[in-house]
């Protein structure tokens, strides 16, 4: 149904076709929609007027009002720019302009009252605004309001006169010719519970507030809105999948669960591994199938949960599957997961990209066959000539390193009935954003450590104490513990990275002649890499020198030290990761992250964040509010498949929730939302569908 918001913007009064195909192409705005949810990213009070004395150059934007003066053109060619100088009662400054001069020259008069707003900046001892935003003192405000709107432009777009001010103007014009033209998108039952601003209203607002007080309401309206119908687009497709999917139901406990439990395990599960094990049974007999994310800080303990989960499996006549992101950890997946099923007579195999062409087949047959039970993996299992006999599971260990779009294709190894699904990740997800990312997924959390592990003691040290942190790896390496020395590997920079490990491995062989030092990085082939791991994993070499490979999930007990070489370049959840290396023995473990002096505040916020706390939860929480969503490690694979127009996942937390509830409340009572109140929010739900979010990678 075409609408009148769908309109194209050139026919709105002040753009034209030049104007409005400069916005298509710098801001994506086509239609009158595209324009009226295009949202001020700031609002200025712009009733307060500044005296020029009193400006400094760490001011942000600033109005003055004042007298222009002469124009002077200054340099030529390219260096050309315009100046003017601009005073008031106490002081004056320069305007200049490196572009559109002859319209600045042909439009504004010297000697005439002007206002100007811009951001101050010092040249040569003198304060400037370069590129103002000008106008005439006595020029009518279009704002009935104190609070001015700002609007995110490009350098292209001001050089063509499209500024904050004139996308300001756009919208007034805008809210003119939609008057009496929108319609409300949430039912009366979702808005009169949560005193939600009308839409209408909500949408003037927020271009044009009256007050900060209704600003707030605007902008709560429309955060809530935004948020309600992604909630209750995801748990609608939930519900659907539910509804849709039927789960093999694994109803046995038989031998391979209880001799496992019996004689193979080696210790206690912790009350949260018993915990999860419950929450995942309960899903394995509901005859549904189970789409389950376990969370767990590193060193919880997730593998063995999911081992647990697999004999059950078997114990059901299926066959299970673990996928990791590396070979290293599908290796190390494998050794251990064969070591702790010994003499229990369940058929393991490892599959990833470097397994013979001979044993592959090998092992495509057994798995064709039934005779493979647990297939252990990379990337590869998800090729399309891995066909299993009755897959039963499907494990994904660290899923943060998978796109959900290959979660999908595993599910299809099945024709018929979907395998049930056991997601595991070490990387702690803000309870709002995994609602989002995750949404779809039942979620369990793995809370507590297993007992005996001393909290890894973090510090921040600087380059002019490298020798103090060599003494320190000297004493801790004689008394038998071993160290991981970690370098940072960033494509942009591989080669410049890898002589820099390559330069640290040979001055370290210097700096400790007397131990044996190991090398692993990414350019070296799996068969050198896991040479180097089992003899570090063995204790013949004491150092492990490496990048970031060791990252995900590899476990050396008597490892107790992690050096991290220019921790300023990591990310928060990667030095969590990594410092999740060690930690995991009896021993007393240290991390000690190194950093030059002239680190960023952003980068000085991550490592305090890292010295304060092990808490990998809160530390997703500092991350994803440095940050923001869009870039968390792993968000753009798991492809969050929509882009939030106002709300934001790392402050709106408390409106997410509302959003959440609200949503499910309402499937709850009507899943197929058939009810007459129901009925808009099954319109606009089918809307999205076709509009503006990608949704297949979510479902
Ligand atoms: P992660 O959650 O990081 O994948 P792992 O599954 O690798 O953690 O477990 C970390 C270490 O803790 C392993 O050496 C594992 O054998 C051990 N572990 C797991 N569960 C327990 C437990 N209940 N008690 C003691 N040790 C455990
Ligand atoms: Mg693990």
């Amino acid at each position: 149904m075409p609408d009148f918001l769908d309109q194209n913007i050139k026919f709105l009064p002040g753009v034209g076709p030049n104007r409005a195909e400069l916005l298509k192409k710098e801001l994506g705005i086509s239609s009158f929609r595209d324009l009226l949810y295009y949202f001020p990213y700031k609002y200025i009070d712009r009733t307060k007027f500044h005296k020029i004395r009193e400006l400094d150059a760490h001011q942000a934007y600033i109005q003055v009002k004042g007298t222009l003066g002469n124009f002077e053109l200054i340099g030529e060619g390219r260096k050309q720019r315009l100046l003017a100088s601009f005073h008031d009662d106490t002081g004056s400054l320069d305007l200049i302009w490196f572009a559109g001069i002859k319209y600045i020259r042909e439009n504004l008069k010297p000697r005439q009252e002007y206002v100007v707003f811009g951001k101050p900046s010092v040249f040569n001892g003198r304060m400037n605004i370069i590129h103002p935003e000008i106008e005439t003192a006595a020029s009518q405000q279009i704002n009935t309001g104190v609070l001015h709107a700002f609007y995110n432009t490009t350098e292209t777009l001001k050089k063509r006169f499209l500024t904050t001010r004139a996308i300001n103007k756009i919208q007034y014009n805008l809210a003119q010719a939609i008057e009496g033209k929108i319609y409300e998108t949430l039912p009366p039952t979702v808005r009169e519970p949560l005193r939600l601003m009308p839409l209408k209203e909500a949408l003037k607002q927020i271009h044009f507030p009256e007050d900060t007080k209704l600003l707030q309401k605007a902008t709560f309206r429309l955060k809530f809105e935004e948020l309600f119908y992604i909630q209750l687009k995801i748990l609608s497709l939930k519900h659907r999948r539910q509804e849709v999917f039927k789960g093999f139901v694994f109803e046995h406990v038989g031998y391979n669960f209880n001799s496992f439990f019996q004689n193979n395990l080696p210790f206690e599960l912790t009350g949260a591994q018993k915990k999860v094990i419950k929450e995942i049974r309960r899903d394995l007999g509901s005859g549904k199938q189970m789409n389950r994310l376990v969370q767990g800080d590193v060193g919880s303990g997730k593998t063995l949960v999911a081992l647990m989960v697999a004999l059950l499996a078997f114990d059901n006549g299926f066959q299970a599957s673990l996928m990791a992101p590396t070979e290293i950890l599908a290796t190390q997946h494998f050794n251990t997961i064969s070591r702790m099923l010994e003499g229990i007579g369940v058929t393991v195999a490892l599959l990833t990209g470097s397994t013979r062409k001979k044993k592959r087949e090998q092992i495509y047959a057994g798995i064709g066959s039934g005779e493979i039970q647990l297939l252990i993996g990379t990337h590869a299992l998800i090729e399309d000539s891995v066909n299993f006999s009755k897959l039963g599971l499907v494990i994904i260990d660290e899923q943060h390193r998978f796109g959900v779009a290959q979660r999908a294709k595993l599910w299809k190894k099945n024709a018929g009935i979907p395998p049930h699904v056991l997601v595991m990740t070490a990387t702690p997800i803000p309870r709002t954003l995994a609602m989002t990312l995750y949404g779809d997924l039942d979620v369990s959390v793995i809370d507590e450590l297993p007992p005996g592990r001393k909290p890894i003691e973090t510090r921040h040290y600087l380059e002019n104490r490298r020798q103090q942190v060599y003494d320190f790896i000297r004493e801790q390496v004689t008394k038998g513990r071993q160290a991981y020395i970690v370098y940072p590997l960033i494509s942009e920079s591989e080669k410049l990275d890898l002589a820099n490990l390559e330069q640290g491995y040979e001055l370290l062989k210097k700096v400790f002649p007397r131990f044996k030092l190991s090398i692993v990085h990414g350019k070296l082939k799996p068969a050198e890499k896991d040479a180097e791991m089992k003899l570090f994993k063995e204790g013949q070499t004491q150092i492990m020198v490496a990048t970031t490979v060791i990252e995900v999930g590899v476990d050396v007990p008597n490892a107790s030290i992690m050096i991290i070489e220019s921790a300023e370049r990591f990310g928060l959840s990667q030095l969590h990761q990594l410092r999740g290396r060690v930690g995991r023995g009896a021993e007393q473990s240290y991390c000690l992250l190194m950093s030059s002096y002239k680190i960023s505040n952003e980068s000085r916020k991550r490592l305090e964040t890292m010295v304060r706390t092990n808490d990998g939860f809160e530390i997703a929480e500092v991350d994803l509010q440095l940050r923001g969503p869009g870039d968390l490690e792993g968000t753009q694979q798991s492809g969050l498949g929509f882009d939030l127009n106002i709300a934001n996942l790392g402050k709106d937390g408390e409106i997410l929730r509302v959003a959440r509830d609200t949503a499910a409340d309402i499937l709850d009572a009507d899943p197929g939302l058939q009810a007459k109140d129901n009925q808009l929010l099954a319109y606009h739900l089918q809307r999205m569908h076709t509009t503006e979010f990608d949704w297949s990678v979510i479902s």
